[in-house]
């Protein structure tokens, strides 16, 4: 065992049972659990995660009934007859030594279904369904549907449940008054309000017996207005344990919440100090969770004290063996989760299956695979961006003599440029992570080399994959070779000076990140927990319900406009569970976003534009940076076809459209997977 990470990876001793070491993979939604014909799916998804090490998995919501439910048909243990496919899962995980709990998630008001309940008839303002306020019977069978949902776990062969209390769903409907406008006695004073999960703790412990893990997701901060006070939280955590909880878990931040409580711009385990609080006044261990994804920081938690378990959930996305790579001392291979939500939250709420981006064959661990090969070739990688990155170490990995070449100095392509924009610094572990695998795995890498078609041909390769990325888009524009224009790569990259009034043409992810690098001055806040907490709002003496007061950013460090030709909102095309964020972000430097624009000319003054038919407009800067998107780089491909060489285009190479890092990688995978 590493003695690096001697606290993460010790026992932890639950009295009827036995934990291997601290790590938690924490509840997420795949998108697997929705139908009987996924769970062969799910089942090998979690035996690997099981295989490589981690101690404890919870799997994603289960509701407990109808009304429960996340989604119209979604899942949902009620009945007799939904236990067999689960036992596939248990038996799977089991096997391969770990243990795993069903999470039992009521959506409440959450629920996208016009069937969803709640406390009260009040709608949340991020769902379109008004919910039914429960009845007091209808309270009282919902505690039972609890109950029978955990005896139907334990028949299925979980070692648990987790009673999920958090995020803002039904649990936590209860518990604050502004959802909970009750006159029975399940609303009024907070002794009423809390009574429904005790109530629900005991009735699954009644029903499941002493010997079963009950975890129970405790919204230690709520971060909304009107949310819960320290003592509330306190109150009901001690009431859990009395009820007869096993582990508290960490919840953060209801969805409605408007800080952000996982995404990349969070600073690691920002939020572990509350769990710190908790743990003082609970006896049964406590999980610290949010924006944990390195062994070390884990580990330091659980030594000062904070928490006695870790909840990680996305880095068993990126890597299923972390803990197995933690403890053998090759945590320099573990392939960090960089909080981008790209390829697991974002297709969550987009109807999708749940993937990751550094790790396509999240999720896919029946369908992505690749063998070693039977017949090795000579095999030259053209560029060393996340796509040649991938393709090169699964071609070595798979047998094949691989020479990586990339006319920079360093690897990463352009995750060298996304890594220095504020809130992106995650990026930097992918990059160690490859280049770490690189090294394993055996591939001849040669930077600095802007390799020819000819150099290729002559040096006799099988394969070439051409990798070569983009180039930023030239303007076509009256000025566009004044002084003041600048591309993202000359402030990024070459750090040419801009001034303080800056126009940004072009609001796509590039444009509304040179933004954010613009507007922030000095540390980046996720970089410090303590000026994120003032960005945000996060009241870190916990004075305020919600812990949850005004935020207080830093002022702009530049007076910055951003442009678009479209009329749409900008920054559609972010992300679905990052997009409010970047807006939110550059709203509070006072960022001006103009849509809808025609440019005319660059000059002394600055940009020239006009709006449909309307009066010609100047926004008056000092510098110009264009972000108007990217063209693919394929130089050598006529040559190399000329030459019947075999050539596979991947990443930016192959489309600079819709590019992003989780196509490149994923494509990179899949080529070399076929050689
Ligand atoms: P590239 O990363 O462009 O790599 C191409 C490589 O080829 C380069 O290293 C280049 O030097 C090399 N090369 C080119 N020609 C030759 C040659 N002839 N010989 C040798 N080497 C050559 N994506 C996301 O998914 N999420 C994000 O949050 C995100 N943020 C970003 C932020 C910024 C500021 C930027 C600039 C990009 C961001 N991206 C993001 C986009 C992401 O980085 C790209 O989609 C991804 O890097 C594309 O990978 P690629 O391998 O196809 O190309
Ligand atoms: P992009 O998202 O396609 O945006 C390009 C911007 O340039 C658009 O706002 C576009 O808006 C404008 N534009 C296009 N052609 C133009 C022209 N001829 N003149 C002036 N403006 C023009 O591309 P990007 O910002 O360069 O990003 C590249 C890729 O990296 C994207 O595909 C993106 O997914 C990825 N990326 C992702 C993230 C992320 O957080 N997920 C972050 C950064 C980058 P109009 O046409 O309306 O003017
Ligand atoms: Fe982490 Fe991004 Fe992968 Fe999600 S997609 S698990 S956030 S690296």
């Amino acid at each position: 065992m590493s003695s690096n990470y001697k606290h993460l990876l010790e026992p932890l001793d639950l009295g009827f049972t036995t934990l291997k070491n601290r790590a938690l993979m924490g509840s997420m939604h795949t998108g697997l659990e929705d139908r009987a014909r996924d769970f062969p799916k799910l089942a090998a998804y979690f035996a690997e995660r099981a295989r490589g090490g981690v101690a404890l998995m919870v799997t994603g919501g289960f509701a407990p009934n109808i009304e429960g439910w996340l989604s119209p048909f979604g899942s949902k243990l009620s009945k007799k007859s939904e236990v067999k496919r689960h036992l596939q899962v248990t038996k799977a995980v089991h096997d391969e030594g770990g243990k795993i709990c069903l999470q039992i998630l009521h959506a409440g008001r959450y629920g996208y279904s016009p069937l969803c309940v709640s406390a009260s008839n009040i709608k949340s303002p991020i769902s379109p369904f008004k919910p039914r306020a429960l009845s007091t019977k209808g309270v009282y069978r919902t505690i039972k549907d609890y109950a029978n949902s955990a005896a139907l776990a334990q028949q299925a062969g979980y070692d648990g449940v987790e009673i999920m209390g958090s995020e803002g769903y039904f649990i936590n409907q209860f518990l604050v008054t502004h959802t909970n406008k009750r006159t029975d006695e399940w609303g009024g004073s907070f002794d009423n309000r809390m009574r429904l999960p005790v109530e629900i703790v005991k009735a699954v412990r009644a029903a499941a017996g002493p010997n079963f893990i009950i975890i129970y997701r405790l919204s230690m901060l709520d971060l909304i207005e009107q949310g819960s006070t320290w003592e509330e939280v306190v109150k009901l955590g001690q009431a859990i344990e009395a009820a007869g909880a096993t582990i508290i878990n960490t919840g953060i931040g209801w969805h409605e919440a408007r800080v952000p409580t996982i995404a990349t711009s969070v600073p690691r385990a920002a939020f572990s100090w509350v769990t710190g609080r908790m743990n003082d006044h609970v006896s049964i261990p406590v999980v610290a969770t949010n924006r944990i994804n390195d062994p070390q920081v884990a580990n330091d938690i659980i030594e000062r004290g904070d928490s006695d378990m870790i909840s990680m959930a996305r880095p068993f996305l990126a890597d299923s063996d972390f803990v197995k790579k933690a403890a053998s001392g090759n945590a320099e291979l573990i392939n960090t989760c960089i909080g981008c939500n790209q390829a697991c939250l974002d297709h969550t709420f987009s109807g999708k299956r749940s993937t990751c981006l550094v790790n396509p064959r999240a999720c896919y661990e029946t369908e992505l695979n690749y063998t070693p090969t039977t017949l090795s070739k000579k095999v030259a990688v053209v560029g060393a961006g996340p796509a040649g990155l991938s393709a090169a170490t699964v071609l070595a990995d798979r047998g094949h003599e691989v020479d990586l070449f990339d006319k920079d100095e360093q690897i990463g392509g352009q995750f060298n440029i996304a890594k220095k924009i504020p809130g992106k610094e995650e990026f930097y572990e992918t990059l160690r992570y490859f280049e770490n695998l690189i090294k394993k795995n055996g591939v001849k890498l040669h930077l600095n080399q802007t390799i020819s078609a000819e150099q290729l041909i002559s040096s006799g390769y099988d394969e070439v994959v051409l990798a070569t990325g983009i180039r930023p888009r030239q303007l076509d524009l009256d000025g566009a070779d004044h002084s003041k224009v600048l591309s993202y790569i000359d402030v990024v990259v070459h750090k040419k000076p801009v001034g303080h009034r800056v126009a940004i043409i072009g609001a796509g992810g590039i444009g509304f990140d040179i933004a954010e690098l613009l507007a922030h001055q000095g540390v980046s806040p996720s970089l410090d927990v303590q000026k994120f907490n003032k960005e945000w709002g996060v009241d870190e003496s916990y004075d305020s319900r919600g812990a949850y007061i005004m935020a207080s950013p830093e002022p702009a460090a530049r007076q910055i406009t951003m442009l678009q030709r479209k009329q749409s909102k900008m920054g559609k095309g972010l992300g679905k569970t990052t997009g409010w964020i970047h807006r939110a972000s550059l709203k509070m430097k006072n960022v001006q976003m103009i849509s809808g624009v025609n440019y005319t000319k660059i000059d002394d003054r600055g940009l020239h534009f006009t709006i449909q038919d309307g009066e010609p407009q100047v926004v008056e800067c000092d510098t110009v940076v264009v972000c108007a998107g990217q063209l693919s780089r394929r130089d050598l491909l006529d040559e190399l076809q000329t030459h019947n060489i075999s050539t596979h285009l991947v990443g930016g190479s192959k489309l600079a459209g819709e590019l992003d890092a989780k196509r490149a990688i994923r494509e990179g995978f899949e080529v070399a997977s076929l050689i």
